[in-house]
């Protein structure tokens, strides 16, 4: 998923987080930019900038906010071991468009794989006095997360060992012996830039470049 950077400015220093163990979802009850929030937590609170790590807008558009790394301003007493999300809109009134909902699940899901330290997302009426994030927020969907979708294949330019499935792909095919058990086919002859590449398969398991080796 795309998370859009605006350049957000912070004063002073921000402190680098030591522990992730969880997530913490917020409303920001009430609509706006993320640099409107950013403004508001530096003139109104007087913080060195927004408190939340990500914000994400109804359109499902997902902004960064204070870098993930460092102490939030989101949930007292439980900034220095968690990532706050915040969603545009206030939720004790108004329900979330599917796009702000998935947008929300997926970046649960990124998270998660980014910390495997996380062992929980709450709300941030868990741990402070407060209706936030509303009790309209789809929480049980979002802290769901979703299933990522792996990429398809190692990117073009790598062109070397291949995961997804039984086969591997080489430069110049016909300079390569495969000497695991088993035989390999060419599936597939492709020429980027001037050189031949090919896709190997083998008749069993995967082939790892090891095995394959130049004649
Ligand atoms: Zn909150």
């Amino acid at each position: 998923m795309d998370i859009l950077d605006v350049g957000l400015k912070f004063s002073g220093t921000l402190s680098k987080r030591s522990k992730t163990d969880e997530i913490v979802l917020h409303h920001a009850a009430g609509n706006g930019s993320v640099e409107s929030i950013h403004n508001w937590h530096i003139n109104g609170n007087g913080w060195a900038g927004i408190g939340y790590h990500f914000y994400v807008r109804k359109d499902g558009k997902v902004y960064r906010g204070r870098p993930i790394d460092t102490v939030g301003a989101h949930a007292y007493g439980e900034n220095g071991h968690t990532i706050g999300i915040c969603f545009e809109g206030n939720f004790e009134s108004e329900t979330m468009s599917d796009a702000q909902k998935q947008a929300g699940a997926e970046l649960v899901s990124m998270l998660r794989k980014e910390y495997p330290s996380i062992v929980k997302v709450s709300g941030h009426r868990e741990h402070n006095s407060t209706a936030c994030p509303g009790k309209n927020f789809p929480f049980e969907y979002i802290a769901a997360g979703v299933k990522l979708s792996e990429p398809e294949e190692a990117p073009e330019e790598t062109r070397n060992l291949y995961r997804v499935s039984n086969e591997l792909i080489v430069a110049d095919p016909a300079k390569v012996k495969y000497t695991g058990d088993g035989v390999f086919t060419i599936v597939e002859e492709k020429t980027v830039n001037g050189v031949v590449y090919g896709r190997l398969k083998s008749g069993a398991g995967w082939i790892s470049l090891a095995d394959a080796k130049k004649v």
